[in-house]
């Protein structure tokens, strides 16, 4: 999982070099004067392009894993958020993005992040404390609430 991130990190980050050096070259191309203020112009240029291709990853990165977590289509909300020019991509991915979802365990349908209960066949989704009724995590052996030893088998009632 892990080892599949970074592959797709260097991945893009590779795209971006190529088209980061590919638009420097047209620059220089374009501009046959190797003239000093010509050179400041591209090192300058060269810094801020890196400066957004960092900034791009980060945002990538996040977008990508943030609605992958919520259910959205992870692919097309990534590439709007990096090439929608002056962050309007990813302001809409904020504005839009639904709750995180849970998956039912029982019949695999969706539900918001807060619920208890499985909207379609009634499954606890979250297990709660048998004394103060605190929302458990998994993980968790006492409640983080009141101290109260977890009892799995009392979770379905
Ligand atoms: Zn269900
Ligand atoms: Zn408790």
């Amino acid at each position: 999982m892990h080892k599949k991130l970074v592959k797709k990190l260097v991945i893009y980050y590779l795209l971006s070099l190529i088209l980061l050096c590919s638009s420097f070259a047209f620059v220089f191309f374009t501009n046959q004067h190797p003239e000093l203020p010509l050179l400041v112009f591209i090192f300058f240029g060269c810094v801020v392009g890196m400066a957004i291709l960092f900034l791009n990853i980060g945002i990538g990165h996040f977008v990508y894993h943030d609605s992958k977590s919520r259910g959205m289509n992870c692919v097309l909300w990534t590439l709007a958020a990096i090439f929608v020019p002056y962050l309007i991509g990813i302001i809409i991915y904020l504005v839009v993005r639904t709750p995180i979802l849970i998956i039912c365990p029982a019949c695999g349908a969706v539900s918001p992040h807060m619920a208890s209960f499985c909207a379609k066949c009634g499954h606890p989704l979250q297990s709660r404390c048998t004394q103060c009724h605190a929302s458990l995590r998994d993980t968790d052996i006492f409640c983080p609430n009141c101290g109260a030893r977890v009892n799995p088998v009392a979770d379905h009632q």
